[in-house]
């Protein structure tokens, strides 16, 4: 306690009645102690700076004490210096009580209450009014930028004491901002338990899988291996095909999603897939990315395919955008394996957002061009001139952003391409 919290508050009637109730000695003490603290501290500051109401008590001509109880929208009670506090005065039911008391006397004493924290704050100070006409730009310090009530003046306070309380009888209460956050906070917290007791197996297919392997292979895309959890052999597939793999969202629900195949079919202890993690939708794929580890199990349908590669002869024009490569790659490899003349062609943003580039260029660099759209000299996929060069037997491939599957279709239909030789996987 300061001295000069002490010397306002401990008149000779209170030091009367701490030396009846025998407290008088202690109080004696921190009256002469060396502290006379007045200026705010950073806690205290910080403290009125959260604080969305306070009461304050004015001195009537007659004697009477007046306290009135002040609120307006979080830190309208302001800082302006370590001996100095204000606030605007919103016009309110016009008795002018307050204002009318510190006209002839300007002291107050205010209490600034945290419930839930159980703290309380006393100040004491001399109050004085700030009007537009003759202080504007101390009145423009007092208002509230986003606060349309009218400000009819400022209320500027000179402060001269002030003591903390015990929390002793502050009943916790909540005002309705704090109690949506503390139901937010509480919202999360259940999500976080409902997430950790998800089952630990999730899905129903007959073919049990454990992720064994994850790379990152660029910031949004991670590249997983998944095996047989009994060690046994793979069922096996052709490229093009997917598996339809379980995901446990963050609300405790279970989804399910599509993921290509990125290798050539033939490694039987062995599937790959390759996740691009994207914002902003039903959470798949970031709850993906977030929930698999090393070790986590799914139980899964086996590869189905709805964009199979021709079986005979016939060259392919395999066109990639984005993490579409997923199940051109996985053509590719294939078809060089096959001995099919193939050429690919691989469109995204910058080589840093792309997978597998150097992977395809290593594998196949006479076979394999990269396009980057938002590279320092920027190259484009010339669709129509690539479509317009293949031989009449080509048989073309597309997977990626909608707009690059229409723009072949498109120049497919132009050029008098037949429908069946472009095949097209969207991801959407
Ligand atoms: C046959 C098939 C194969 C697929 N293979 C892969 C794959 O190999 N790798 C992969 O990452 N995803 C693949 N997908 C997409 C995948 O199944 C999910 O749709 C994806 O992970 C997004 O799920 P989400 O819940 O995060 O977002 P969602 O809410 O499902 O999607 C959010 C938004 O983004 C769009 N969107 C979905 N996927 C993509 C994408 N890849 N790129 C840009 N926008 C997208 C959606 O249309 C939607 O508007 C495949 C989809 C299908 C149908």
């Amino acid at each position: 306690m300061a001295r000069a919290f002490a010397k306002i508050s401990f008149t000779p009637n209170v030091q009367a009645v701490q030396t009846e109730m025998g407290s008088r000695a202690a109080y004696r003490s921190a009256e002469l102690g060396e502290a006379e603290t007045v200026a705010l501290g950073a806690f205290e500051q910080a403290f009125i700076a959260e604080r969305d109401s306070f009461y304050q008590a004015t001195v009537n001509q007659t004697g009477w004490p007046y306290v009135q109880h002040r609120g307006g929208p979080v830190g309208f009670l302001k800082v302006l210096d370590d001996r100095t506090i204000g606030y605007a005065d919103f016009s309110g039911n016009r008795q002018y009580i307050s204002v009318g008391n510190l006209r002839g006397d300007d002291r107050v004493s205010l209490l600034l209450m945290d419930y839930p924290g159980r703290q309380r704050l006393k100040i004491w100070g001399r109050a004085r009014m700030v009007e537009a006409r003759s202080e504007p730009a101390l009145l423009a310090k007092l208002e509230l930028s986003d606060f349309r009530a009218p400000v009819e003046r400022g209320i500027v306070i000179r402060v001269e004491a002030f003591d903390w309380n015990c929390p002793k009888y502050i009943t916790p209460r909540y005002s309705q901002r704090e109690v949506e956050a503390l139901l937010v906070q509480a919202h999360q917290q259940q999500q976080v338990a409902v997430a950790r007791q998800a089952p630990a197996v999730l899905g129903n297919g007959a073919l049990p899988l454990t992720i064994s392997g994850i790379h990152q292979l660029t910031p949004r895309i991670r590249a997983y291996e998944l095996r047989h959890a009994d060690g046994e052999p793979l069922p096996a597939y052709q490229a093009g095909a997917h598996l339809r793999v379980p995901i446990a969202l963050p609300d405790g629900s279970v989804t399910s999603h599509t993921y290509s195949l990125t290798d050539a079919p033939g490694d039987q202890d062995c599937y790959r897939i390759a996740v691009l993690r994207v914002e902003n939708g039903e959470g798949g794929s970031p709850a993906l990315h977030d929930g698999w580890q090393i070790g986590t199990r799914i139980n899964v349908d086996a590869p189905d395919n709805y964009f199979p590669l021709h079986n005979d002869e016939r060259p392919a024009l395999l066109i990639a955008g984005g993490i579409g490569i997923t199940p051109i790659k996985a053509m590719a490899e294939t078809l060089a394996a096959q001995g099919t003349a193939f050429q690919l062609h691989y469109t995204g943003r910058a080589p840093q957002d792309m997978a597998f580039v150097k992977d395809l260029q290593r594998q196949f660099s006479d076979r394999c061009r990269i396009y980057f759209s938002q590279a320092q000299n920027p190259t484009r996929l010339d669709v129509p001139g690539l479509l317009g060069n293949a031989t009449a037997d080509t048989v073309i491939y597309v997977c990626g952003p909608t707009r690059l599957i229409e723009s072949v279709r498109q120049a497919a239909r132009q050029l008098g391409i037949a429908d069946d030789r472009v095949q097209f996987e969207s991801f959407t």
